[in-house]
């Protein structure tokens, strides 16, 4: 299943790593933010520069204007007060000092004047310039008879001069020059709305642009918080839900399992768990292949949450682990009734590439608070029932009992003695004879492992093959007794039975393991026992986890002069088809044939096919559970020579099989009269 789970990660990783277009975006949205605000702090800067350039020029034409028309102000008003004193004065030195003095204020108002001319003007400062100019040119004859009547000594006249024309010439002058102050003042500030409105249009577009720039790392940021919030939502679910079958987790599971027990708790009702597992999935999986594998869990998945209610929850735990929750109920025989279907609906018919598969489940059940008060506890105890059903056959649900928890502990106390069985030299082989119903002599033993558990006495198979198999510690113990077999086998040889064979069970996961050949090569070259006298039992199933390395396999130890038999005939898989291509010497058919073989017409009829089949193959063929006369007699009429049963005997400890091969059967058996 790893596989498959790998496959589906990567399928999610893409999703996760494809949104290389929203970054591309992203990227884009943040370069054209900083863009906007390089063109606001540039276009911004140099706006205002060019505003603040302009305003300093108004200020700076008005203040030199103002300061123009100021001087000329004074200067005429200077001028009029010296002319007015000199209509004053007497002494002739001062006034030659005030003459110069008027002299110097006029040229100080013309300096003035022409500076102001220079000057940037509209129109109206030159037409007030020119009216003052010429009120100038009234006011200065005047002026100049006010200094000539002065010069000839008519100050009075001078004096009356000055007072009824000059100074009211004089105010003339100043009225238009106070006009043009007014209007230099008005001209500035007129520049200075204008610089004004120039920054506030730069201002605008400065607010415009960092607008812009304000919405566009808006919507980035809103890309960036969408796709975050995306991902973490994916991540979330990815930690939640199981990627083959898009059922909840282990995780969620849990955490759903949780809440109904707090649910329950409060309403006094039941939580039903099932914890289902597919019986021979393995098998399938191995035999169709991990896509058909996935496919078959994905169709599980499927018809289990058609049965589940809305409220239920279906999850996978793994693997083909699957577990149900039935929350809030008030019986149990709901949740029985509910496992019931599940276990219907599983059986039906799948179709896997292009072939009609089979599959069933074996589920285990509990149920809180009954079986146990919280979700680990509940899911323990699921997981020992389930184990359970399977013990029990497979295809059925077993509700958790507190029994189970004492085996499952015993298991575990098992599976730490198995650890050292083996050292410990706990296992033994006993014997169980193979018996020629033709000649009357048991012609082979079957080796069937036992255990010698210091506590628990003799222990069968049953009760620890599997965890050894599970373990992979079955390889070296089967190494250990083959050499124990074949020894005891050529013990036997030399007490004068030479045609004596051994047949030994070999697991899947022994037959698989590379040192097979070289164990059973060296077991007969230690015991010296003939490799014709050896036979290893295999079971369908390993030669349909791969056909083809099974098949080569078997033509290897074949080499070695070993036969070999299918054990259990008729319950595996394999197609009849098949058999032709396996290097067989001999079918073991299964007791199942041989229960009924007396009542049940059918299995005569089956066992007279395989029987036919055998001849057909030129393959040897014999029958297994054999426990009454009549089935004896009835394999015997119907032709089958060889026989294994608990009738003939049941497997015996070493040293007491001498007696049972010396012994005739003909007679043994022969019909009491
Ligand atoms: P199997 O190979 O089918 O062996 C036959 C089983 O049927 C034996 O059970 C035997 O005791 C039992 N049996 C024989 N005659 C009768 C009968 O008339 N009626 C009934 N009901 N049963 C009968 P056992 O010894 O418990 O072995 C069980 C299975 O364990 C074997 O089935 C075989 O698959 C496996 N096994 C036994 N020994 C070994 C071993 O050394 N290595 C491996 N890999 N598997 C072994
Ligand atoms: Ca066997
Ligand atoms: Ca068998």
């Amino acid at each position: 299943m790893k596989a498959d789970v790998d496959l589906t990660q990567t399928s999610t990783q893409r999703r996760i790593t494809r949104p290389t277009a929203w970054k591309l975006a992203l990227l884009a949205g943040f370069v054209t933010q900083l863009l906007l605000i390089v063109l606001v702090t540039t276009f911004g800067l140099r706006q205002l520069g060019m505003t603040t350039d302009k305003l300093n020029a108004v200020v700076d034409v008005h203040m030199r204007k103002q300061n123009l028309t100021k001087d000329m102000v004074i200067a005429a008003r200077e001028r009029t007060l010296v002319m007015f004193m000199l209509t004053k004065i007497e002494d002739p030195f001062d006034r030659d000092e005030l003459l110069m003095q008027f002299n110097n204020k006029g040229s100080v108002f013309v300096t003035a004047r022409q500076a102001l001319m220079n000057m940037p003007l509209n129109q109206r400062e030159q037409n007030l310039i020119a009216r003052q100019g010429h009120l100038v040119r009234y006011a200065q004859p005047i002026q100049e008879q006010v200094i000539d009547l002065i010069s000839r000594g008519a100050i009075r006249d001078a004096e009356d001069l000055v007072l009824s024309k000059v100074i009211p010439a004089q105010n003339n002058v100043m009225e238009v020059l106070s006009q043009l102050d007014t209007e230099t003042q008005q001209v500035a500030l007129a520049a200075s709305s204008e610089a004004r409105k120039a920054h506030e249009a730069a201002r605008l577009w400065m607010y415009s642009l960092s607008g812009a720039a304000l919405l566009v790392g808006l919507f980035v940021a809103a890309v960036v918080f969408y796709f975050t919030s995306r991902i973490s939502r994916e991540r979330e679910l990815l930690a939640t839900q199981d990627v083959l079958t898009n059922l909840p987790n282990r995780r969620l599971f849990l955490d759903r399992l949780e809440q109904a027990i707090v649910r329950a708790q409060r309403r006094k009702t039941l939580v039903g768990l099932m914890f289902i597992d597919l019986d021979r999935f393995k098998l399938i999986n191995d035999t169709l292949g991990h896509t058909s594998g996935d496919m078959l869990i994905r169709e599980v998945a499927e018809r289990l949450r058609q049965v589940a209610r809305a409220e239920d929850t279906v999850a996978r735990l793994g693997g083909d682990e699957f577990v149900v929750i039935i929350s809030d109920t008030a019986e149990i025989s709901h949740i029985i009734r509910v496992a019931e279907k599940m276990l219907d609906v599983i059986t039906q018919p799948y179709r896997l590439a292009g072939r009609e598969v089979f599959c069933s489940c074996s589920i285990g059940i509990t149920v809180y608070p009954n079986d146990g008060e919280t979700s680990t506890s509940l899911l323990k105890h699921a997981d020992t029932a389930m184990y359970h059903a399977k013990q029990h056959g497979r295809n059925r649900f077993q509700l958790y009992d507190k029994a189970m928890n004492a085996m499952a502990e015993e298991r575990l106390q098992l599976e730490t003695d198995l650890h050292y069985a083996l050292e410990r030299n706990e296992f033994v082989f006993h014997y169980q004879p193979k018996l020629n119903l033709e000649s009357g002599r048991i012609q082979s033993l079957e080796a069937l492992i036992r255990w010698r558990h210091p506590e628990k006495g003799l222990l069968s198979p049953a009760a620890f093959l599997q965890i050894l198999e599970e373990s992979g510690v079955i390889v070296s113990v089967g190494s250990a007794l083959m050499k124990v077999a074949c020894s005891q086998a050529a013990d036997w040889h030399a007490a004068g039975f030479p045609d004596l064979r051994v047949a030994i069970n070999v697991s899947g996961k022994e037959f698989w393991n590379e040192d097979l050949v070289q164990t059973v090569k060296s077991a007969l070259s230690h015991s010296g026992l003939p490799a014709r006298a050896l036979q290893l039992e295999l079971t369908e199933g390993i030669f349909m986890e791969d056909m083809e390395a099974a098949i080569n396999r078997t033509h290897e130890l074949k080499a070695l002069g070993i036969t070999i038999a299918i054990d259990d005939f008729g319950t595996g898989f394999s197609s009849l088809a098949h058999l032709k291509r396996f290097p067989l010497d001999v079918l073991k058919v299964d007791r199942y044939f041989v229960k009924d073989i007396q009542y049940a017409p059918v299995n005569a009829a089956i066992f007279n096919s395989i029987l036919a089949l055998c001849k057909g193959l030129g393959l040897g063929i014999i029958a297994e559970g054999v426990e009454t006369r009549e089935q004896l007699e009835t394999l015997r009429e119907l032709g089958c020579q060889n026989v294994q049963g608990y009738f003939i005997s049941r497997p015996v400890p070493a040293e007491e099989i001498i007696p049972l091969l010396e012994r005739d059967w003909s007679q043994a058996l022969a019909v009491p009269a």
